[in-house]
């Protein structure tokens, strides 16, 4: 069984396996989500984002790579790339935060890791709305998890405010 839980706080600071960055195609670390997982994690995540990106180009949106985890309490960080609101239709938008999860899910059930939380991907300051995104979130993962029965023993939503720990909360419910 795989549990899905939603908890507030600071994606740095959670106790897993591997955890999930809202990254740019480019890797290059920046603010919100990415910039608190450098900082915490230190030089060491960004070199091996530069070495992927140097030698594969740009990660395009929907997909995922791993690195390690520097000095963060994880074994690894899964770099997803969600989409850019107004850069696609909504319905392609949807599709393309889906594979998000599911690719990020696909990288932690191949490097061996039990436990993975997520942010939610796309909501700063690529601009996706909170709620879809939520029940975009939890149907990929939901679906994921399905097709993968006991991959994974828990799966984090790390709720940044009350707002969006409210939000996860209900559709979680
Ligand atoms: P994106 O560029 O994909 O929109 P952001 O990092 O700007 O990513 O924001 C994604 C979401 O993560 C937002 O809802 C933001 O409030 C939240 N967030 C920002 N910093 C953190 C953090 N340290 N831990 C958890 N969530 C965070």
């Amino acid at each position: 069984m795989t549990r899905l839980e939603a908890v507030q706080g600071d994606v740095t600071t959670i106790e897993v396996d591997a955890i999930v960055n809202a990254a740019n195609a480019q890797l290059a670390g920046g603010g919100g989500v990415d910039g608190a997982i450098h900082a915490a994690g230190g030089p060491s995540i960004l070199e091996e984002c530069r070495r992927i990106v140097a030698e594969r180009g740009p990660l395009p949106t929907g997909q995922a790579v791993v690195t390690g985890a520097g000095d963060l309490p994880a074994r690894h960080v899964i770099h997803t790339v969600g989409p850019i609101w107004g850069q696609h239709t909504e319905a392609e938008a949807v599709e393309l935060l889906a594979s998000c999860y599911r690719s990020s899910l696909d990288q932690a059930m191949a490097h061996g890791c039990r436990s993975v939380s997520f942010p939610a991907i796309s909501t700063g300051v690529y601009g996706f709305p909170k709620d879809l995104a939520a029940t975009t979130a939890v149907a990929a993962v939901r679906e994921w998890v399905e097709e993968h029965p006991d991959a994974l023993d828990r799966i984090l939503f790390v709720c940044f405010g009350a707002d969006d720990l409210e939000r996860y909360e209900r559709e979680l419910a």
